[in-house]
């Protein structure tokens, strides 16, 4: 914990310096903060803690990170304290100031306890039910507002055909909107060590009225004793807004850099995270009004919750993922089984996939194999095969 204070002190001294000047006469980058739920609306239950809470936390010390190191950028909230803000509020909030991102944290909830992990969420079309039916609950927030059918366009959460409303969505964020879960939702995995559930598609009523790039997180299952230890846990809410900020500071740079003429003189730096081959990011986009509709850019989805993974090493102690040994290793996650812990490459939807890094992988590790999960179950690869098949 003091180490992670020193470094941030560390880039707040830095930032101070290599900012300012670069970007005094520059109009501030408006990032809005949403935490989900609020007030009579708890969001979903842990066994001892509230969606509403973890977000509203985590959202705050995610909004003190920009604010205290990002001269340039101003940070809106959608709510700062424990009340009640309407969905069509938030997006309202967002579009009014003309913000340039919309970053919305929630945690997720499921019957099954061992579900587990961090997912990113993008606006689009759902896959598939499972998907569907998180967007569903997140949307379902539109009931317990008084009047809601005077809001929303006549869209009823609870009908299944209601969702068509979001086939009228436009692309035009979605490059940038990708862009940037790559970056929040690898800096999340290194950091709490979750499943890595990927990032998805799905009609979120809040990313679909939002004019500009965003990304809802659900940052963890409340429902899976673990990830609920970690998400009520202080520290462990800084280091995900941490890895969030790194997330956003990485996206900034990788856009302003584009956009700009006259680019910053030294680019924000990143909170160290290992050096991994950055997953297909697309290109950014310009970040104005005029832009027109990108095609759509696959988002990895995985069936059933299929992942295939390399696993190349094993250690009876636990090693930092920032470790230089990993350098060079995409996507680097870990996990614990029979008193070790279990080193993976890559995060793929289909054993192809997980073929090519195996392939790049072993050129460094030699005994590298490959594995599989369902979740953070993990079974084997023909069981994982069958399940793609279902
Ligand atoms: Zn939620």
């Amino acid at each position: 914990m003091n180490k992670k204070l020193g470094l941030l002190l560390c880039l707040a001294i830095f930032f101070m310096g290599t900012l300012t000047n670069a970007q005094n006469d520059q109009k501030p980058f408006k990032v809005v903060i949403d935490a989900g739920h609020g007030g009579h609306d708890s969001g979903c239950l842990g066994s001892r803690s509230k969606e509403k809470d973890v977000c509203l936390s985590t959202a705050l010390k995610l909004g003190k990170l920009i604010t205290d190191n990002c001269p340039n950028v101003k940070v809106i909230y959608t709510r700062k304290t424990d009340v009640f803000v309407e969905l069509y509020r938030r997006a309202q909030i967002a579009n009014t100031n003309k913000a340039d991102l919309f970053i919305s944290i929630h945690c997720n909830a499921a019957e099954n306890h061992s579900a587990g992990g961090t997912e990113t969420w993008v606006m689009g079309l759902h896959k598939s039910e499972a998907n569907l039916a998180v967007a569903r609950t997140e949307n379902a927030a539109i009931l317990k507002e008084k009047n809601y059918e005077n809001n929303y366009e006549g869209y009823n959460p609870n009908s299944p055909e209601a969702s068509i409303i979001f086939s009228l969505y436009s692309n035009a964020y979605l490059s940038n909107s990708i862009l940037l879960a790559n970056k929040v939702q690898k800096n999340m995995v290194n950091t709490n060590h979750f499943v890595n559930r990927g990032i998805k598609q799905a009609g979120f009523w809040v990313l679909y009225k939002v004019a500009m790039p965003s990304i809802l997180i659900e940052l963890g299952f409340l429902t899976n004793a673990e990830n609920e230890r970690y998400l009520t846990n202080d520290a462990n809410q800084n280091a995900m807004a941490t890895a969030i900020y790194s997330g956003f500071v990485d996206y900034y740079n990788t856009v302003m850099n584009k956009n700009l003429e006259t680019t910053p003189s030294t680019p924000l730096p990143v909170t160290e995270t290992p050096a991994t081959t950055e997953p297909e990011t697309p290109k950014p986009q310009q970040n104005s009004e005029t832009q027109q509709p990108s095609p759509l850019i696959p988002v990895k989805t995985f069936t059933n919750d299929v992942h295939f993974k390399v696993q190349f090493l094993s250690s009876p102690k636990k090693i930092a993922l920032t470790d230089p040994k990993f350098k060079n290793i995409p996507e680097v996650s870990c996990y614990y089984e029979n008193s070790l812990w279990k080193y993976t490459a890559g995060d793929e939807p289909t054993q192809a996939g997980a073929a090519t890094i195996l392939q790049e992988v072993k050129k460094v590790y030699g005994d590298a194999f490959l594995i599989a999960f369902q979740g953070d179950k993990k079974i084997t690869v023909s069981e994982a095969n069958a399940l793609l098949k279902k």
